[in-house]
């Protein structure tokens, strides 16, 4: 998940070629013959990536349901003729593109599902550049550009030196919890995986850094009641409204950038009683674990004050009656559950991944933001396996919005750039 429109700056240069910053003694990787082939051929060849882009965004993949266009992938991968092609125990589908060895063993990714709920038509409507539909950048974008990586490698016939693993993961948006992601470096490839890069919606930006996040569902609970017979029973949607108001009122940091979101809210049964149960979910993030403590213990203390509140306030207005008694032996309770955790961390500046990257938007003429935001990458991040998430070229507005759209000028920059990295990781065997 990315959530912010991309803004860079890009700096054409007519000799780009030479301009690239040596990534060696030897010729940049980005000047040789067959990957300036390959860049062209990429190039060429995006129209057809945008078809990929749109066939893969119009096969529904709602959170916990990417069987189907984890299907499409199976076919993709089979037909590209990579090996070992499988659907793991959580429905990561994965292929194999053997290099001469297996260390360095890259995984390139992207993620299947989307944050819209079955039922949602994401039908793709096409005006000039743009394409609208729910997906259609998020992270549709990074499927098209991983299967236009496959294919170049395969029209050109570029042999790896270290082994590329195509995964399309599951479960990276809300409470997916990255669950896909955390299987492959836990169970499916654990202790296999050298590199990591996923390929993550559009813009040319770099995400080195991992924004962690803490998820809870927050209950609340009491006895509830008539509205009118049972007025002064404690409530717990009046208890989770001091909450949330206090939540509101927290104070958190710029920088690092520290967040609070209450998402969701459900409660009670009808407009006339006093309800039984309420419940929020809220989002804590921050890029620096710290800080990302601190609002936790600030959200919880939120919490514990109103239901402190709202049990003492009926105290003191109930002198008497049925109500009392009631509140006295049952106040109202509230249970914090969580239901995601994702990994706080950052690549450093000079690490070798990054220094590759950095060779291929020279290349490209590209000048990216360095970024944190939370995506696959945070769990091999948070492990010190080096990764980094692409986003694979174009702009859009409105992800994780009905009026999502993609605007695919220029496009092609992102896929170029994703070949270049996998190239300058894993290294270019000479043209046989
Ligand atoms: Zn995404």
């Amino acid at each position: 998940m990315i959530s912010r429109s991309s803004r860079f700056v890009l700096i054409w240069s007519a000799f780009f070629a030479h301009s690239a910053p040596a990534a060696s003694p030897d010729r940049p990787l980005a000047s040789r013959e067959e990957v300036q082939a390959a860049l062209a051929f990429l190039k060429n060849d995006e129209p057809r990536t945008l078809e990929e882009q749109v066939r893969i965004c119009e096969i529904p993949a709602p959170p916990f349901e990417e069987a189907k266009r984890g299907r499409y992938f199976v076919e993709a991968f089979t037909a590209a003729g990579l090996q070992e092609v499988r659907v793991d125990a959580v429905g990561n589908v994965i292929g194999v593109r053997p290099g001469r060895v297996t260390s360095p063993t890259l995984v390139l990714s992207a993620h299947l599902d989307t944050v819209f709920p079955a039922g949602t038509d994401t039908t793709v409507k096409r005006s000039g550049t743009l394409l609208k539909a729910p997906g259609i950048a998020d992270d549709g974008r990074g499927l098209a550009a991983l299967l236009a990586v496959l294919r170049v490698l395969n029209v050109k016939s570029l042999a790896t030196d270290g082994t590329v693993v195509f995964v399309a993961t599951v479960g990276e948006e809300g409470l997916g919890d990255l669950r896909g992601v955390r299987h492959l470096f836990e169970k499916e490839l654990a202790g296999k995986i050298t590199h990591f890069i996923s390929l993550d919606g559009s813009g040319l930006r770099v995400v080195s850094g991992a924004v962690g996040s803490n998820r809870y569902q927050v209950t609340f609970r009491a006895p509830g009641g008539h509205s009118y017979g049972m007025f002064g029973l404690v409530n717990p949607i009046h208890a989770l409204g001091r909450a949330v108001e206090k939540i509101a009122r927290l104070e958190v940091p710029d920088d690092p950038k520290t967040t609070f979101n209450v998402g969701r809210i459900e409660g009670g049964t009808s407009v006339n009683s006093i309800a039984q149960s309420a419940w929020f979910e809220i989002d804590l993030r921050s890029a620096d674990a710290s800080a990302l403590e601190a609002v936790d213990a600030a959200f919880r203390a939120a919490v514990t004050s109103a239901v402190e509140e709202e049990n003492a306030f009926w105290d003191r207005r109930t002198r008497s009656g049925p109500a009392r008694m009631t509140n006295r032996a049952n106040p109202v309770t509230v249970e914090i559950k969580a239901v995601g955790r994702r990994p706080t961390g950052r690549v450093a500046d000079d690490a070798p991944i990054l220094q590759a990257v950095r060779r291929a938007n020279a290349a490209l003429g590209i000048e990216a933001r360095f970024e944190a935001s939370s995506t696959d990458a945070n769990v091999p991040i948070s492990l010190g396996i080096p990764a980094v998430t692409l986003p694979a070229g174009g702009e859009s507005t409105g992800n994780h919005a009905l009026q999502e759209q993609f605007d695919s000028k220029d496009s092609h920059l992102g896929t170029q750039r994703a070949l270049l990295a996998v190239l300058e990781i894993v290294g270019l065997q000479a043209a046989r």
